[in-house]
């Protein structure tokens, strides 16, 4: 192998998120209950964060735009407007919530430090990303931060440029076969795939991989075992 570049997604695979998003779609189900059975919520919300994303980008704030707009549509726009204020206030807990480091994050940072440039890749809102590196207390094991709109494969080909590697100088460690795994393998880079517990709907894809440049892992720490 010929990597001189790892690069990191941030959530869910340095730190827990997901799980902030599935509590407030919960307590959100539990507003509307009323409206609505709780699959259909989920549909609904589903659909129009989807529609959204464009617009709005991923992250909390979208999300919490993306309930707002749902809550208007499920109810007929007759939604109590203290539903609303509990929405607003679910995205701020969402905002204040403590940053949780994955199991073996720390070391395997430290295990690679000095032996290659290491970077964030990761999708969402810059002001939080920034909040979250800043509180994980992770940020100076990192060379770089770069924060996408979207994780696809032009994306990626700009950041190597900025790193001025090739493709196959970059390794992408993430739980998104999507968003972390699929571009960077379809560029000419490595990928590792450290799957999370659980996933975001938008992010699962069913396909099979078969590429010589691909691995699976269930824990972080086996990265140092691969290289
Ligand atoms: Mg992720």
């Amino acid at each position: 192998m010929s990597i001189k570049v790892i690069a990191f997604d941030a959530d869910d695979t340095l730190w827990v998120n997901e799980p902030y998003f599935r509590r407030a779609e919960e307590a959100f189900y539990g507003l509307l209950n009323e409206y609505l059975q709780q699959h259909a919520l989920e549909r609904e919300l589903l659909k129009t964060e989807i529609a959204n994303l464009q617009l709005y980008g991923y992250g909390i704030k979208g999300f919490i735009l993306s309930m707002i707009e749902t809550a208007i549509t499920v109810t007929n726009r007759t939604v109590n407007i203290e539903i609303i204020e509990n929405i607003l206030a679910l995205g701020r807990q969402m905002l204040d919530e403590p940053v949780v480091l994955l199991e073996g994050v720390e070391d395997v940072l430290n295990a690679l430090k000095g032996r290659y440039r290491l970077v964030v890749a990761t999708k969402g809102d810059l002001l939080d990303q920034e909040r979250k590196l800043r509180k994980s207390g992770l940020a100076h094991y990192f060379h770089h931060i770069e924060i996408m709109s979207e994780k696809d494969e032009a994306n990626y080909r700009k950041l190597i440029r900025h790193l001025d590697i090739q493709p196959d100088e970059l390794l992408m460690v993430g739980n998104s076969l999507k968003s972390d795994i699929m571009p960077v393998l379809n560029m000419g880079g490595w990928a590792i795939h450290v799957p999370y517990h659980i996933t975001w709907a938008h992010e699962v894809i069913e396909d099979k991989i078969d590429n010589e440049r691909f691995q699976s892992i269930t824990n972080i720490r086996e990265i140092l075992g691969q290289l």
